[in-house]
């Protein structure tokens, strides 16, 4: 017998598993079908962030972070540690014990909420039924008023650096190197590559990143992009501009890789490469040739601001849709369509999702850039704080880097938060909340935010948009 559900999820990532949950709290009979399998081959729920993604990646930035600061930022707090080790084993299963533990929260989230997890791969076919194929290979079709296509996002292979078993791998295999290289190669300098690279070399391993265009981090904020570059140097990474890899050879467990620079031909040797040059939609076996379903020309399943598909009742959120590529993003998408379901008129302000980068310092920022405003005509004011003149940040001896606050100059209105520096993260949040409700500088400069924290730091940026900073030089007015 076929069974009908109100709401049938395809995908149990961030998008399709926070959908699932919010569905059935909002009283709808839910299903979501999921087919990853974990190292024991156990179907696991979270999607890439929460099983070779965001926390898995986090988890080794934290140990790893731990492990840099023994070696060399213990020193300056007189604190004398000798024979520090690194167990890369052991990091690694902590942060597969993580993983476990939060995709097993996942399933118990689902029981307790009353989701149906459906184990398989799920297809989209004519009039909103979905086949499941199960992992044993029996196919089944599910009935569904409504569905919510979830299926992510893989990694972007390209032909002059195909994947091995274990010397050029994606970011899923730079997640569980047993061992530190010597000498590791990156392939594109954005998010993922930043972190994983800065994961390996604070372990010990020489990185050096390649990465295509002459620009660094072309979307962020230009002042926070070149102090991230600086910074990053800094630490050793060794970043290569304008470098676009041409082949690879593996030989005797190492990869000569060959790409081009204004120089001309060049090559290097690494013990290990990691390719990341960006994430493609997952759309394998997905629709029925009659399923209705559009894409675009990209190859993203092609919705409105709402999510919806070219078919009604079908909807698609996440990484297989437009927009960046993050968790929480999608999870946003996935609670807006469920309660859109349910009849609620949700939606969400694109204009203002965070992006964060992992690094140390990390690199954050929500609205738009300075450079984006001006090539708008926009006139603003800017306001700036470097954490070189936080008193907590100096305690915390980790003063690189700055808050830049954005304003539009007629209206006072904050119109961009970037940050560089310890907390960036959290600290945009801040900028994210205030810009929700309209914020101005001076509303922010009004605000009373304890001291010593970080958050001074976005707190006198606020203030020096309108140059009315307190700790630093204000820029005369031109
Ligand atoms: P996914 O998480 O990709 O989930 C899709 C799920 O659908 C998968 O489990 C897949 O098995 C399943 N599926 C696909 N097709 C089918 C089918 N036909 N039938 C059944 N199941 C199917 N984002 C952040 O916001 N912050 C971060 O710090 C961050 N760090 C990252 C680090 C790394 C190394 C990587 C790779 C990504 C990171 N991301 C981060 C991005 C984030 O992981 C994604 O944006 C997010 O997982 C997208 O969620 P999703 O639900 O759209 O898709
Ligand atoms: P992101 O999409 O943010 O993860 O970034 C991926 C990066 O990889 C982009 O900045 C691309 O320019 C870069 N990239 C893609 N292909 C190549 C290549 N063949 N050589 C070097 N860099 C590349």
């Amino acid at each position: 017998m076929t069974q009908k559900f109100d709401v049938v999820v395809i995908g149990g990532g961030p998008g399709g598993y926070v959908a699932a949950i919010k569905a059935a709290q909002l009283g709808l009979k839910t299903a979501c079908i999921e087919k990853y399998q974990s190292k024991d081959g156990k179907v696991a729920l979270g999607g890439t962030c929460l099983n070779v993604g965001c926390i898995p990646s986090k988890a080794l930035l934290d140990s790893s972070f731990k492990f840099h600061e023994a070696q060399e930022g213990f020193k300056i707090h007189g604190i004398e540690v000798k024979g520090v080790s690194m167990d890369v084993p052991a990091m690694v299963s902590r942060k597969d014990g993580i993983v476990k533990n939060l995709t097993g929260g996942v399933s118990a989230l689902f029981k307790a909420n009353g989701v149906t997890l459906v184990e398989g791969h799920g297809k989209l076919l004519a009039n909103k039924q979905v086949e499941v194929t199960g992992l044993d290979g029996a196919v089944k079709v599910l009935e569904a008023e409504n569905v919510i296509i979830a299926s992510g996002s893989r990694p972007i292979e390209i032909p002059p650096a195909p994947l091995t078993e274990d010397i050029i791998v994606d970011s899923t295999g730079a997640l569980d190197f047993q061992s530190v290289p010597k000498k590791l190669g990156v392939i594109g300098a954005g998010v993922i590559g930043l972190e994983l690279g800065s994961v390996w070399a604070r372990l010990g391993a020489e990185v050096t990143v390649l990465e295509a265009q002459e620009k660094f981090l072309p979307t962020a904020d230009e002042q926070i992009a070149k102090e991230a570059l600086k910074i990053l140097t800094k630490q050793g990474l060794k970043i290569r501009l304008g470098a676009r890899v041409t082949g690879s050879e593996v030989k005797r467990k190492q990869v000569t890789v060959s790409f081009t620079d204004a120089e001309g031909e060049q090559k290097q040797v690494f013990d290990k490469l990691i390719v990341a040059v960006g994430r493609r939609p997952v759309t394998t076996d997905l629709l029925a040739a009659d399923s209705g379903v559009d894409m675009d020309e990209r190859g993203f399943i092609f919705v409105d601001d709402h999510c919806a598909t070219s078919v009604p009742g079908v909807y698609a959120v996440g990484d297989v849709v437009r927009g960046p590529m993050l968790a929480h993003k999608a999870s946003e998408e996935g609670v807006m369509v469920a309660e859109r379901i349910a009849g609620h008129k949700a939606q969400i302000n694109y204009d203002l999702i965070p992006g964060v980068i992992y690094t140390h310092p990390e690199i954050a920022w929500v609205g738009k850039t300075e450079q984006a405003l001006k090539a708008e005509g926009v006139e603003i004011n800017v306001g700036t704080f470097p954490f070189a003149a936080s008193g907590r940040a100096m305690a915390a001896n980790d003063t690189a880097g700055l808050v830049k606050v954005i304003a539009d100059a007629k209206t006072d209105r904050v119109l961009g938060v970037h940050v560089i520096g310890p907390a960036a993260a959290e600290l945009v949040q801040q900028g994210v909340i205030g810009m929700e409700f309209g914020t101005s500088a001076e509303d922010l400069g009004m605000m009373v935010f304890s001291h010593p924290t970080m958050s001074e730091a976005l707190h006198e940026a606020a203030l020096a948009v309108n140059g009315h900073a307190i700790h630093v030089a204000n820029r005369k007015k031109r």
